[in-house]
């Protein structure tokens, strides 16, 4: 049974499918998936996915791309939200300097919500793109354990997310031609520290690579990780699937 770590069954490109695309999870042997919200309708539409099937699980926040829409209220609302039996995490939140953002507010939006998963002593669900230094020593100073989602940093930066408690989990990239460095942190990175995801709609692994992606192509992902580990695809379907329970704690 494959653990999709990732996934926006919440997103509009997916959501009126949702039927038919658990049915390919399930014919796929993908049994277990965590809906990440992103802002706030995201994250109320996670919660309600979550509810409504017994295989998702679902996360809450509002993510370094979508700070333009913070505000107490949302926030407020989120931190309500969080306290669903449901939710297994906070995220995705972090830090995104790929555009040209106001990193002062990334960092009080993420601060505020490292504050939550704190004060209900849950595991985050990081975003982290161009900024991972700055992303590191808020993490650290936070104490919160978690997971490092579509990773995309080097190996050495991995294994010191690894050393704070984290998780470090791959996406699309890993099976992308020119993708180096997801393909050295999936070589290096101990199997018993990885997880899986598709981040879909968008990133769709090779062969898909171009298509929407969907929740059910995270078998691409851990076919990959086998390849690179040289090891059985069982082996990465088993340890993956425990890894994922373990940081959400379910
Ligand atoms: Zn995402």
């Amino acid at each position: 049974m494959f653990f999709n770590t990732h996934t926006h069954l919440n997103s509009d490109d997916l959501y009126e499918e949702r039927e038919q695309l658990i049915k390919n999870c399930f014919e796929k042997n993908v049994t277990e998936m965590t809906v990440v919200g992103y802002d706030l309708a995201s994250s109320k539409r996670a919660v309600a996915l979550a509810h409504e099937y017994e295989c998702i699980h679902a996360t809450v926040g509002i993510s370094p791309n979508d700070c333009e829409d913070y505000s107490e209220e949302a926030f407020k609302e989120i931190a309500v939200l969080a306290r669903d039996e449901e939710v297994v995490a906070i995220g995705e939140i972090g830090l995104d300097y790929y555009y040209d953002t106001d990193k002062k507010l990334q960092k009080r939006v993420f601060n505020k919500h490292l504050e939550l998963a704190k004060e209900l002593d849950l595991p985050i669900v990081i975003h982290c793109r161009d900024a991972y230094e700055d992303c590191y020593n808020m993490l650290k100073e936070s104490g919160c354990k978690g997971i490092m989602h579509c990773y995309s940093g080097s190996d050495q930066m991995a294994m010191r997310f690894v050393q704070l408690g984290f998780y470090i989990s791959l996406a699309g990239p890993v099976t992308f031609k020119n993708a180096k460095m997801p393909k050295l942190v999936a070589k290096n990175v101990p199997l018993d520290k990885l997880l899986i995801e598709t981040d879909d709609p968008y990133m769709a692994p090779v062969p898909l690579r171009g298509t929407r992606n969907e929740p059910a192509n995270v078998v691409y992902i851990a076919e990959k990780i086998a390849e690179l580990k040289e090891c059985s695809i069982e082996e990465v379907e088993r340890q993956t699937f425990d890894n994922a329970k373990d940081i959400f704690h379910i």
